[in-house]
């Protein structure tokens, strides 16, 4: 039995993502395997790309070949699937350097051919053409490559960072509730961190033993406590300056992450973990360097009154 592939639908999962990719960035950027919604997919002549060859920056790249089905300078017969294509961009700058996009058309919409205005259009039904609209990345090569700011990559601490190289990782090809676990992790971990720096303050300013245990019980992983808590405690040394307003950015990306992990698609996820990219960076670009702060102030603030 021959398998019509261009009959066969995608997954209701596949669909629900409504933002609308441009050509270029789902060339550029689209996970591996998902189903991605463009306005029109015409395949562009020229892209701007980050070339990872001698260039090492964002670079203008120009179309080698259209788009060509897989298997079609075969000689027996026609490609067993011809709605998989491949096309190729080359990097202007330095010529060297070759990005291979393979994908397969999924579906089409139905466009009228031209606008009618009402007052003509009564009784005329205006003729339509399928539009390709929906497509999905199924191969890349280089492999899309893992970015992660200097600053944060610096900021974030080993463990830290090695759960955001997974989480892209995971982005990349299509995994979008593992990315959004991994960074889950990562927003946990961070705010034990800021717990362990409460409950040195708390010691520091000769809080009761029994108060700075409990404090300190919160990140005990054998015991389960809730994320409100454990930011509650947090929250008092967070610094205001990554504040907006009364919201704590911790706060709106567990929020966030959590949403994702408890009953969003793979493709809505990624488009969480994308989202929340720019919050994300900033806060932790950042937040480590004032936990480092509070830790010396309280270190010092130790000192002395030992020395008293
Ligand atoms: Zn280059």
């Amino acid at each position: 039995m021959t398998e019509d592939r261009n009959k066969q639908k995608p997954s209701t999962q596949e669909t629900e993502n409504p933002k609308r990719l441009s050509p270029e960035e789902f060339l550029t950027t689209s996970p591996l395997f998902v189903t991605v919604k463009t306005e029109e997919f015409k395949v562009p002549d020229r892209i701007a790309f980050h070339c990872s060859g001698e260039c090492k920056a964002t670079t203008d790249w120009f179309l080698v070949y259209s788009e060509t089905p897989l298997g079609s300078g075969a000689s027996r017969g026609t490609p067993p699937d011809e709605t998989i294509k491949s096309v190729a961009y080359h990097c202007f700058r330095c010529r060297k350097m070759t990005l291979t996009v393979v994908y397969r058309e999924i579906g089409k919409e139905e466009r009228p051919v031209a606008t009618v205005p009402s007052s003509f259009s009564r009784g005329f039904k205006v003729p339509t053409i399928p539009v390709l609209t929906d497509v999905m990345k199924v191969g890349q090569f280089p492999a899309p490559r893992i970015v992660i700011p200097q600053k944060l990559e610096k900021n974030l601490g080993e463990d830290a960072v090695e759960l955001y190289r997974k989480a892209m990782i995971c982005r990349n090809s299509g995994f979008g509730l593992a990315a959004v676990g991994y960074m889950r992790r990562i927003v946990e971990d961070k705010t034990n961190e800021l717990i362990e720096v409460a409950a040195a303050f708390a010691e520091a300013h000769h809080v009761k033993s029994e108060t700075v245990a409990k404090m300190r019980k919160a990140i005990d992983a054998d015991k389960y406590t809730p994320y409100e808590t454990k930011l509650k405690i947090a929250g008092s040394v967070f610094p205001k300056n990554l504040r907006v307003g009364d919201v704590n950015p911790l706060d709106l990306l567990f929020r966030y992450v959590s949403k994702g992990l408890h009953g969003l698609s793979e493709l809505e996820c990624i488009a969480i973990a994308d989202e929340i990219r720019t919050v994300f960076t900033y806060v932790f670009e950042n937040l480590q360097a004032e936990i480092s702060d509070r830790r010396r102030f309280v270190d010092t603030v130790n000192k002395l009154s030992k020395s008293k």
